[in-house]
């Protein structure tokens, strides 16, 4: 009906000057013959309100109106063709005797002009374009028909074919322009329909990542033009990977579905709507917070969206405890761009993610600075000669007991020729962002084999491997093979794994430690008690020794929590029939406290810090074990 109004709503004011035109045409002629109220006073009012009504609907054309007025006006219209009709097919009849023949004639053609003209304007509003064919026609017919004059009545039933013809035109005409319109509905409605599916996600029902980034311009461009701020967030829940893999995907997803209910009643209730929220896949979050992002504002939406998703989450008979860590920029002051306000968010969450999870982290100026020093590094790494500037250092691990060494870790060493020398806690995380870590890893592994060859037996190598060696069958299958054309024994090896590892993917991370533990090589599992301590890792992987990060022997002395943890963790290795391998041992005061809770292996500076590989024979003649021994009894 709307299409119909706007189709016609165009061609009402010409009706009007058609229909005005005409009358004033033929009033002019009668202005001779007939009384003034009929040939002038009757038709300058019928034109005066035609006039009126032009003009209302050429202002008409910037309105916009609601159903229920284009309806009104749609049966108004309708009522005042009718109307119309009636007076001016009354007023030509009327003013029809008064004419000589000629003057008669024009009202004939008058009558005959006037209706086809306004009838064609009318086409889309078929009631009204019947009722003036009609109204106008069958009177017009009669009365010529009955007239007695044979030209006459050869007009009238003219006029009544043309008619007929006419209003079967209109019909058809109506029928297809609704159908035209039905199908562009349909269309509509299907695009529609494609837009909700393409920007909703399915799962939550909540928008998606391609809305997100799509609402993050549109909110980027209106913050540009008003010159005022944003902040772009991720939401990231911690803990939900451990539910997703111990109670399947079904449970996950209701977990996500359940906590994005509660993220969207947050997001909903903050401050009426200057909050919007979409899931950007996993168990990531994003949302957008058009509100002056100040540390209050800040503050206050992050204790909303944590107390909704600390509250348990029912799974089956028991709770599931979630938490969510957050990382923020905000525009200007983080970045002008979108893309870089969501890397930034992104990097504020990683951040976040490894310090202080469950709490949210607005990204800041010295993070600006951690990012400019990263990329440094990963320039300088991609364009390294690792050959020549990776090198390993040793770190003896001791049996406790006899004081003897059983292995060495090989620890990376970078040495850059302008950068100095460069920690592997900086770029062993640069060479897994730029996927350099294949490499990396391939390069150490074959110097810490050349080296291994060189040691007598049966003394091993630990070699720490990165969650991402771990991750695909490639890598895993390119490792073994070096193993192998290194000719040494893999049972003298052990790799040392971290959980981060078993966290990206578990099933790959445990089919790869299987087939390095199938061809003899032994399995450590790194800086336990840090991560996500889970049982269910040690329990799922095919470990030989677990390794208690040094954070836990720095207190030892002091705090009795760490003391109970370390030696509940010698318990459980001893109960597993793993061996536990303390880190960090600085003092011989850790080390006597250790003694006592049954330790038989530790590795520390107490005992030696990293070595060359030069420096590592020395180390293991004969007497430098009988000083080391002495020095430390
Ligand atoms: P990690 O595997 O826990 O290695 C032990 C780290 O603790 C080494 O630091 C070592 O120098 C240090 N350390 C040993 N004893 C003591 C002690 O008594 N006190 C203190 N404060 N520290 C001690 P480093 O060499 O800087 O290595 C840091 C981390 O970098 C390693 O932690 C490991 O996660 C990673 N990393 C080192 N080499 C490699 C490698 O070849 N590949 C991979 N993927 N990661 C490596
Ligand atoms: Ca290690
Ligand atoms: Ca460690």
């Amino acid at each position: 009906m709307r299409a119909q109004f706007n189709a016609f709503s165009k061609q009402i004011p010409l009706l009007y000057f058609i229909l005005t035109s005409n009358s004033l045409a033929a009033s002019y002629t009668f202005a001779r013959f007939a009384p003034a109220w009929l040939s002038i006073y009757a038709p300058v009012m019928l034109s005066a309100l035609c006039f009126l009504r032009a003009v209302w609907w050429l202002r008409a054309r910037s309105r916009q109106f609601s159903d229920a007025e284009v309806l009104r006006h749609m049966r108004m219209t309708t009522v005042l063709a009718a109307a119309l009709t009636l007076a001016f097919t009354t007023w030509g009849l009327l003013l029809y005797p008064y004419g000589d023949p000629y003057a008669q004639g024009q009202v004939v053609f008058y009558m005959a002009l006037t209706v086809i003209g306004c009838v064609f304007c009318l086409m889309h509003l078929r009631p009204a374009a019947l009722l003036v064919t009609l109204m106008a026609n069958i009177p017009f017919i009669l009365y010529f028909f009955f007239e007695g004059h044979a030209s006459l009545r050869a007009m009238a039933v003219n006029l009544l074919l043309v008619s007929a013809a006419m209003v079967m035109i209109l019909l058809v005409y109506s029928r297809d322009f609704e159908r035209l319109v039905a199908s562009q509905a349909e269309t509509r409605r299907l695009s529609e329909d494609n837009f909700r599916i393409a920007n909703c996600d399915s799962l939550t029902e909540l928008a998606n990542r391609r809305w997100f980034f799509t609402e993050l311009d549109a909110t980027l461009g209106v913050a540009k033009a008003d010159g005022k701020g944003f902040a772009v967030g991720i939401i990231d829940l911690d803990g939900f990977k451990p539910v997703n893999d111990t109670y399947g995907h079904a449970t996950g997803d209701r977990v996500l579905v359940e906590a994005a209910r509660r993220l969207r009643a947050v997001c909903g209730g903050h401050a009426s709507d200057q909050v919007t929220l979409a899931r950007l896949g996993g168990d990531e979050f994003g949302f957008i917070y058009t509100g002056n992002p100040n540390a209050t504002a800040l503050d206050a939406l992050n204790a909303a969206i944590q107390s909704a998703l600390r509250q348990p989450f029912a799974i089956g008979a028991s709770h599931a405890l979630l938490g969510a860590s957050i990382g923020v920029a905000c525009y200007p002051s983080s970045s002008r761009d979108a893309e870089g306000l969501f890397e930034r968010a992104d990097y504020a969450l990683y951040q976040v993610k490894r310090r202080q999870r469950g709490q949210m982290l607005v990204f800041s100026a010295e993070h600006e600075g951690e990012i400019n020093a990263h990329r440094t590094l990963e320039h300088a790494l991609q364009n390294a000669d690792l050959d020549a500037e990776l090198s390993l250092a040793f770190q003896p691990i001791i049996d406790v007991a006899s004081g003897e060494t059983t292995a060495f870790e090989a620890l990376a060493r970078w040495t850059h020729p302008t950068l100095g020398a460069v920690g592997p806690d900086a770029f062993i995380p640069a060479a897994e962002r730029t996927g350099m870590i294949r490499q990396v890893t391939k390069t150490l592994l074959t110097k810490a084999l050349a080296a291994l060859k060189t040691w007598p037996e049966p003394l091993r190598l630990s070699f720490n491997l990165s969650a991402h060696d771990l991750s695909d069958a490639e890598t895993a299958v390119q490792i073994i093979a070096l193993i192998n054309r290194s000719g040494v024994n893999p049972r003298r090896l052990d790799f040392e794994i971290t959980e981060t590892a078993i966290a990206n993917d578990a099933r790959q991370a445990r089919a790869a430690a299987v087939t390095f533990k199938a061809m003899g090589v032994g399995i450590s599992l790194d800086d336990f008690g840090t991560g996500y301590s889970s049982l269910s890792h040690v329990h799922k992987l095919p470990l030989d020794k677990l390794k208690i990060d040094r954070s836990f022997v720095t207190d030892i002395e002091h705090n009795g929590a760490s003391l109970k943890i370390v030696k509940s963790l010698i318990a459980l290795c001893a109960d597993m029939g793993l061996t536990c391998i303390v880190e960090g041992v600085e003092t011989e005061g850790q080390l006597r406290t250790l003694r006592a809770l049954g330790c038989r292996a530790a590795q520390g500076y107490y005992y030696a810090r990293p070595m060359s590989g030069d420096a590592v024979s020395a180390w293991l003649q004969p007497d430098a074990a009988d000083n080391r021994a002495g020095a430390r009894i």
